[in-house]
């Protein structure tokens, strides 16, 4: 099974990745827990390309570009092989993440995100996806309470950028409803970690 988490800035998403992989691991399932952009070495070289604050910058198709590279070398080497294996596969953000970021409202078309996304990993989805939302106060509180330096990782953005791409997930959603579900991410960790396990209840072995 192949699991991915989703969700703006400060959603709690990674939180809630690691969460639901200590779960499964406790539950005697073998699960790998990764993430996007990165999840292997290539990917993670890849990952440093796009957030170096220090870094040139990259026009928009190109980071599409780059983070389609990144995912490929991540499915090809890590998520396929373990979901083969019989692992389940935790990954904090996948394709849904580009779709957002980089795709619509007079961005990239959301066809030519998916286009790289089959050229690079042959259209490779989730089973299911967790979309963690949560208000723009609490996103930002999140953020806020984080490091200095993980705060601020692509630069250039702004709260109206930040709203956008918390309608384009909440649009993905809706359109794509038999694979992606909405979670409140509001509430304490546990609150939102108990809505992740009773979403994903039907499934377990
Ligand atoms: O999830 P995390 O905060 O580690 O993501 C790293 C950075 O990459 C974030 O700033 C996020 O906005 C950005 N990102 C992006 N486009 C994607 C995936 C992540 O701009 N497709």
């Amino acid at each position: 099974r192949f699991i991915s988490f989703e969700g703006g800035e400060g959603c709690g998403k990674s939180t809630q990745a690691r969460m639901l992989a200590e779960a499964l691991e406790a539950r005697g399932i073998a699960t790998v827990l990764t993430r996007e952009p990165g999840g292997t070495p290539g990917a993670e070289a890849i990952r440093q390309l796009l957030l170096d604050p220090t870094g040139p910058g990259w026009d928009l198709p190109a980071e599409a570009l780059l983070f389609a590279a990144a995912r490929a070398d991540h499915v090809g080497r890590l998520i396929r092989p373990a979901v083969e294996e019989g692992k389940w596969v935790v990954s904090d953000r996948f394709l849904d993440s580009s779709r957002a970021y980089q795709g619509g409202e007079g961005e990239l078309h959301d066809s030519d995100i998916l286009a790289l996304h089959q050229l690079g990993s042959g259209g490779y989805l989730p089973d299911m996806t967790v979309l963690v939302e949560v208000s723009p106060e609490t996103a930002e509180q999140r953020v806020h309470a984080r490091d200095g330096a993980d705060r601020d990782r692509i630069g250039g953005r702004n709260a109206e950028f930040h709203a956008r791409v918390a309608r384009r997930f909440t649009a993905i959603a809706d359109a794509e409803s038999d694979r992606v579900i909405r979670i409140d991410g509001n509430g304490s960790a546990e609150e939102v970690h108990a809505l992740v396990m009773q979403a994903i209840e039907g499934w377990l072995p």
